[in-house]
C-alpha cells in the first residue's frame, strides 16, 4: 500500500457489521456517484455492511461483505439503501483484510468462506479484486455474488481469484428484463457464456416474482439457456418476500411492488420443476 494511502485509512471507518436488513443512509454524503466511480489501486472503498454465520451465499459458513454501488434499478431489490456510494462507510481495505484474518480460521473448519454481495461488487472491481486476493492468500474459499451486468470487468486475473460466482440471471425476456430491471439482459448473457467457456463454477440465482418474472416462457428460456452448462452446478429459486420494503419507505422511493405477494410454495414448485425439467440442478 502506497504511503498517501496508509495517510487516507488513518481517517477511515471500522467494517459496520450487522446485516443485509439493516438501513444505512447517507454515511459518506462526500462519495462520487456511482456511474461516475473508478477507484483506483481499491485501497479503500465503500461498505454497506458484513454478516457472518451466512448459510445463504455459497457452501459452508461464511462472511458475507455487502458493498455499495449498483448500476441497476431492480424492481424488487432488498436493498436499494446500497445502490449509491455515499449510502456506505469509507473504509480501508487494510481493515478488511485484518478483519478477515480475524475470522479464517473458524472459516476454514467450517469450510465456508467469504461472499462479496451487494450492491453490485463490480462497481468497486479494483477494491473487490484486492479483497478477494487476500482472502485466497488466507485460504479461504471466495464467491462473487453478480447481476454480471458489469461482467466485462472481471477480467481473467479478477476471476483469478474467485472460485464461485453466484449469478443472478433476473430474465430472459430481454423486454421483461429492461422494465424489472431497468437495464439489458445481453451483458449478464455474455458474462455466462465466458464464464461456461473457462469452466469456473457458477450458482445461477432467479428471483421468483409472482407476475413479473414467472411467465413460463421467461423461465423456460432461462433454464434452456442454462441447462448446457457444465460450470452451473445449481440453480437457485429465490422466492420474493417484503422484507425490504420498509427501506424503500424509509428512502423516500416509489416501490412499485407495495401490494405484490410473496411467491406461493405452488408456484415455486411449479419453477422448480421447469428448471428440472430442463436439466438443471435446481432447489
Ligand atoms: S442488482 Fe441487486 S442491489 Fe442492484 S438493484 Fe438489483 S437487487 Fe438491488
Amino acid at each position: 500500500m502506497a504511503k498517501s494511502d496508509i495517510a487516507v485509512s488513518a481517517a477511515i471507518a471500522e467494517i459496520p457489521e450487522g446485516g443485509r436488513h439493516d438501513l444505512h443512509h447517507n454515511l459518506s454524503p462526500d462519495a462520487p456517484e456511482t456511474e461516475s466511480y473508478a477507484d483506483g489501486e481499491g485501497a479503500f472503498g465503500y461498505v454497506h455492511t458484513y454478516e457472518t454465520g451466512s448459510r445463504l451465499d455459497g457452501p459452508g459458513v461464511r462472511v458475507t461483505l455487502f458493498v455499495s454501488g449498483c448500476p441497476l434499478r431492480c424492481q424488487y431489490c432488498h436493498n436499494p439503501d446500497t445502490w449509491h456510494l455515499k449510502d456506505g462507510t469509507r473504509v480501508a481495505l487494510e481493515r478488511i483484510v485484518a478483519r478477515l484474518g480475524d475470522f479464517a480460521p473458524a472459516l476454514r473448519a467450517m469450510e465456508g468462506g467469504l461472499t462479496i454481495s451487494g450492491g453490485e461488487p463490480l462497481v468497486q472491481f479494483a477494491f473487490t479484486r484486492r479483497i478477494f486476493g487476500a482472502a485466497k492468500s488466507l485460504g479461504l474459499h471466495t464467491a462473487l455474488d453478480t447481476s454480471g451486468f458489469l461482467g466485462a470487468r472481471a477480467t481473467d486475473k479478477y476471476l483469478k481469484n474467485v472460485d464461485l460466482v453466484l449469478l443472478d440471471v433476473k430474465s430472459w425476456d430481454p423486454e421483461t428484463y429492461r422494465r424489472v430491471i431497468k437495464r439489458e439482459v445481453e451483458p449478464t448473457l455474455r458474462f455466462a457464456e465466458r464464464l461456461a467457456a473457462m469452466g469456473k463454477p457458477v450458482w445461477v440465482r432467479y428471483v421468483l416474482v409472482p407476475g413479473l418474472t414467472d411467465d413460463p416462457a421467461n423461465v423456460e428460456g432461462v433454464a434452456k439457456f442454462v441447462a448446457p452448462m457444465k460450470n452451473v452446478e445449481w440453480v437457485e429459486v429465490l422466492p420474493f418476500h417484503q422484507l425490504g420494503a420498509f427501506k424503500w419507505k424509509q428512502l423516500g422511493l416509489d416501490y412499485p411492488l407495495a401490494d405484490t405477494p410473496p411467491a406461493p410454495p405452488e408456484l415455486v414448485a411449479r419453477v422448480l420443476g421447469q428448471f428440472r425439467d430442463a436439466g438443471c440442478n435446481a432447489r
